[in-house]
């Protein structure tokens, strides 16, 4: 049983190494993604800068943390609804993608997606986070 309102209260700036994977792969998904459907040569498009640095920042400021769910299996839904509707096409094609360019990362995302999360307690939805749609 890990204790989730432990984690809520150490705002830890420095990443862990559960979130610098998830950093990994959705900077590799959204590059992806970029190549393919915008012409992406070096550098993202604006646009997709816009969506990377938005997910960066979701994930960095993620109340879970080294208890993270994988983004499609987490309970909290933290991305405003446009960026959460480009963020899941990206996934989408990226996803089934990631296999080929970043055997590793997909493996280990693999992984994540096993994992359980409890929600964190009302106390704790009420200082940071609004709880999740699913009903318990
Ligand atoms: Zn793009």
């Amino acid at each position: 049983m890990t204790d989730l309102s432990k984690q809520t209260t150490t705002t830890t700036r420095n990443t862990q190494p559960r979130i610098k994977r998830e950093l990994s792969t959705v900077i590799a998904m959204i590059d992806i993604y970029c190549r393919s459907h915008h012409g992406r040569t070096t550098d993202l498009c604006t646009h997709c800068q816009e969506l990377q640095s938005y997910a960066l920042n979701r994930l960095l400021n993620c109340t879970y943390q080294e208890n993270k769910p994988t983004c499609g299996n987490c309970p909290v839904h933290c991305y405003k609804p446009t960026m959460r509707r480009e963020i899941i096409e990206v996934m989408r094609y990226s996803g089934p993608r990631m296999m080929l360019y970043h055997p590793y990362l997909a493996f280990r995302h693999l992984l994540d997606g096993r994992r359980t999360v409890k929600k964190l307690s009302r106390a704790d939805s009420k200082k940071s986070i609004t709880p999740g749609e699913s009903k318990p």
